[in-house]
């Protein structure tokens, strides 16, 4: 390491120092592939469905997988959840247009 990590450093921790800004996981919980994992924050879609990014980092191999979207259970390129989203803007803009007499 070249002391030039950006951010969250804590020893004892190897994988904290490969987290992306926006993980929230508690590393060290899990062994091996489980605590390779990086999640954000829950966004709330829908009643019981929610929306995250997550991405894996093999520590050894530095192999990156990710970054994604988690949409309930479905598994989203950072492309298609911008798709989704701006779908459902389009979706609420016709519904919000005018009405037939
Ligand atoms: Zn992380």
């Amino acid at each position: 390491m070249t002391g030039t990590e950006r951010h969250r450093q804590h020893p004892g921790h190897g994988t904290r120092r490969l987290c992306p800004p926006w993980c929230v996981t508690g590393h060290g919980v899990h062994l091996g592939e489980e605590d390779w994992v990086h999640v954000g924050e829950p966004l709330t879609v829908a009643p019981g469905v929610v929306a995250r990014l997550g991405m894996s980092v093999d520590p050894g191999t530095g192999a990156v997988d990710g970054p994604y979207v988690l949409v309930g259970g479905t598994e989203c390129t950072l492309a298609q959840a911008a798709a989704l989203g701006a779908a459902l803007v389009e979706l609420a803009r016709t519904g919000a247009g005018p009405t037939r007499p």
